[in-house]
């Protein structure tokens, strides 16, 4: 795959875009959830992340660094979820 050809700024959308989605996915609140990117270790919500949208799927990107932070990829059976590029994606207490 190519990582460079999704940078098109036209494809861009504002991560909290996605909120709906995600909150589809994890059945909560995702938007606030603490993502450190594996390459930079800049820390930032999900919510302020940069979203893209590439064919099937939803690519969401550091703010610091522009690496791939993580993918999700719906087809009709499965919703794939791709975070290999999150050190980690802390989720706070439920409320
Ligand atoms: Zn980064």
């Amino acid at each position: 795959m190519d990582d460079d050809a999704d940078m098109n700024t036209a494809l861009m959308i504002d991560g909290n875009a996605v909120a709906g989605r995600l909150e589809d996915i994890f059945g909560r609140d995702m938007t606030t959830a603490v993502t450190r990117c594996a390459g930079c270790a800049n820390q930032a919500e999900m919510g302020a992340l940069m979203a893209f949208v590439r064919g099937p799927g939803i690519v969401l990107r550091c703010p610091s660094c522009q690496a791939v932070i993580a993918r999700i990829v719906e087809t009709a059976t499965a919703v794939y979820f791709d975070a290999r590029g999150a050190a980690f994606i802390r989720l706070g207490a439920r409320s």
